[in-house]
């Protein structure tokens, strides 16, 4: 079985959702993390968990979304969490790539905090780092925070050897199965039980359907990849990728 271990499900309407979760099932993804991205969609994340038995959640306010958050976000957030499946805090982070996104000053207390919370309600975090990776990573692990999974990496071998040394996990996305993706040379060192991989739906959607609305179905692609570039049987890859989930965010 495959995971599809970061999706955005509320880019979808129920109607598509029931398609997509159905054709994922029939394609051996068995299961899926909604993830939210602030508070109104942690709530629809929380709704996907209770309709469809292959979904699990994750909750939390990316750095795209620090400005748009009501006062009591926190403590809107935290009782969602409570929910039974609701398995991480995420996805959270920093993001210094672009000018138009928030700037550092308001991203960085949102992310901190957030860390706390999930090491406080003894959850793992999924976080979305690009061009701050180093920072990022040092943050998490100040927080003393011990599960991580730095969702859709991209970062270079610096900081990728750092989050392993602090025994983080690696996610990978669409973007390995694109030619020129310096990530590419990067899989060869991350060890088998360290590795997840995801779709980030609706964004990055793999290989021959690049550009397109990508779907939790399109993991095996990414999955099909990153066994590729492992040198390793994908059923093989597959019993890594589901140790590694389960003992992560302890399903
Ligand atoms: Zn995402």
């Amino acid at each position: 079985m495959w995971i599809d271990s970061h999706a955005h499900l509320f880019d979808y309407s129920h109607e598509e959702l029931v398609q997509i979760i159905n054709e994922a099932s029939e394609r051996s993804v068995s299961i899926i993390v909604s993830t939210a991205t602030s508070v109104i969609t942690a709530t629809d994340v929380i709704c996907h968990c209770d309709k469809f038995d292959s979904v699990w959640g994750a909750g939390g306010i990316s750095p795209f979304d620090v400005l748009t958050q009501p006062d009591s976000w926190q403590q809107k957030l935290r009782k969602l969490l409570n929910h039974p499946k609701m398995i991480a805090v995420g996805e959270i982070g920093i993001d210094n790539t672009n000018p138009t996104y928030p700037v550092l000053d308001k991203q960085l207390p949102f992310y901190e905090s957030q860390l706390e919370m999930a090491a406080e309600l003894n959850l793992p975090a999924v976080i979305h780092s690009r061009g701050i990776e180093k920072t990022a990573i040092e943050i998490c692990k100040t927080t003393g925070l011990t599960k991580a999974v730095f969702h859709c990496f991209t970062g270079d071998i610096d900081s990728l050897r750092k989050l392993l040394d602090y025994d983080y996990y690696v996610s990978f996305s669409g973007i390995i199965t694109f030619k020129n993706a310096l990530i590419r040379d990067l899989v060869s060192f991350v060890p088998f039980d360290r590795i997840l991989i995801e779709t980030d739906t609706p964004y990055l959607a793999p290989e021959p359907f690049r550009g397109k609305k990508n779907k939790p179905t399109w993991v095996s692609l990414v999955g099909e990849e990153v066994a590729k570039l492992k040198k390793i049987d994908q059923n093989e890859l597959q019993r890594c990728i589901e140790n590694n989930f389960r003992s992560l965010f302890k399903i």
